[in-house]
């Protein structure tokens, strides 16, 4: 070993390895079934294929620019008016990301100095807090109200100061599989309207919401649009996780900060899947189909653990559903869910994992982005026990 550096004092000393990368391993490790870590285990829509491999053999195979392909924010930029009839520019107000982390990482460190502080809902999606440390921010929790895991905008009030930089809020939820309603938005109006404070809004989930509601995004808003990054996935979209790539919307003063940073992250993004993405986008609106498909999957699931001994509340959105195994042990659920996973053959996340202190609500998260035929098998397994 060399004797230099002996010591690296870690900017990140509480962070180990992510819960994703550990419960899949997992899974591999004891043949389980993987229902931790987010993604389907279906295939992408063949014209979207055929489509990158066209543009692979076209030659478009070098950097895109910084922003993103322009034909691609085109068209995200008539999405976002025929969704939610928002306007934004596409040459000033829209970034192409590798993906939705890197969306947010460059976000909040395009706008965050020593000392600010960044309101965070938790549980929170593991990237937003390291984000926020790594750029000397200060993380300031609010938690979410169970059993239906809402907002208690009293609560975000009363942690409001001087300092307050960035809310963080993320709908449909990760992990709780909750969505923030139109009268979430205008509570939170309330609280920003006529201050700094600034919003990253995580909404990768948008089209995977269930049981007739509607996704609200900031961007409907105009006080909360005026302010906001908005975060949007394409991996959840079109069930490819791991093409790593996403899209960030915020006003032009906004995104001049955020590309300033973002040009020195990653430059830019993958190029011929940004082509294709935007022929594709032009030519089908499938993504209105998403609801009703993970809306069946969830049912699905549901159904097949009738019998069993997991309580639950049916998800909202995203495609995780939480199960509550309060009345099968006492574990700690970190405890729980590597023992599901090595004795009963199932891997789920814990979710107090999410927090930055001790939680016991005993819920482990499933993703049901998967085959009914998985879904079913991995059902039988936890109704055995
Ligand atoms: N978003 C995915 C999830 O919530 C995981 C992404 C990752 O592995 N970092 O499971």
């Amino acid at each position: 070993m060399p004797k230099y550096p002996n010591t690296i004092s870690s900017k990140l000393p509480k962070v180990g390895t992510t819960i994703f990368t550990v419960m899949s391993a997992l899974a591999n490790e004891h043949k389980a079934i993987n229902l931790s870590q987010g993604f389907p285990n279906f295939n992408v829509n063949e014209r979207l294929v055929s489509l990158i491999n066209q543009k692979m053999k076209e030659g478009l195979n070098q950097y895109a620019p910084m922003q993103g392909v322009p034909k691609l924010r085109e068209v995200l930029c008539e999405k976002m008016e025929k969704l939610y009839g928002a306007k934004y520019h596409p040459d000033k107000e829209v970034n192409i990301t590798s993906g939705g982390t890197q969306a947010i990482y460059s976000a909040l460190t395009a706008v965050i100095r020593e000392g600010d502080e960044v309101i965070v809902i938790e549980p929170a999606y593991d990237c937003y807090v390291p984000a926020i440390e790594l750029n000397g921010g200060i993380p300031i929790y609010v938690q979410l109200k169970a059993p239906n895991h809402t907002i208690d905008w009293n609560d975000v009030k009363k942690v409001v100061t001087s300092k307050t930089k960035v809310i963080m809020i993320n709908t449909p939820h990760n992990p709780m599989g909750s969505v923030m309603t139109a009268k979430d938005m205008h509570e939170l109006e309330k609280i920003v309207g006529g201050t700094n404070i600034l919003i990253i809004s995580d909404e990768v989930y948008e089209h995977i919401i269930f049981d007739g509601q509607k996704h609200e995004s900031v961007c409907k808003y105009p006080v909360l649009a005026e302010r906001s990054f908005i975060v949007y996935s394409f991996g959840k979209t079109y069930h490819a996780t791991g093409w790593k790539m996403g899209y960030c919307f915020a006003p032009e003063n906004l995104m001049a900060e955020f590309r300033k940073v973002h040009q020195f992250i990653v430059f830019t993004s993958n190029t011929p899947i940004q082509h294709a993405l935007a022929d594709y986008i032009k030519e089908s609106d499938d993504y209105n189909e998403l609801a009703e498909f993970y809306q069946k999957k969830r049912d699905f699931f549901l159904k097949q653990i009738q019998g069993s001994r997991f309580k639950f509340i049916p998800a909202s959105g995203s495609y995780f559903q939480l199960l509550d195994y309060s009345a099968i042990s006492k574990e700690k659920d970190t405890d729980y869910a590597i023992r599901l996973t090595k004795e009963n053959g199932v891997a789920s996340i814990p979710t107090s994992v999410f927090y930055h202190k001790p939680v016991d609500d005993k819920l482990l998260r499933f993703c049901f982005a998967k085959t009914d035929d998985l879904l079913k098998k991995a059902a039988e397994k936890l109704c055995a026990i």
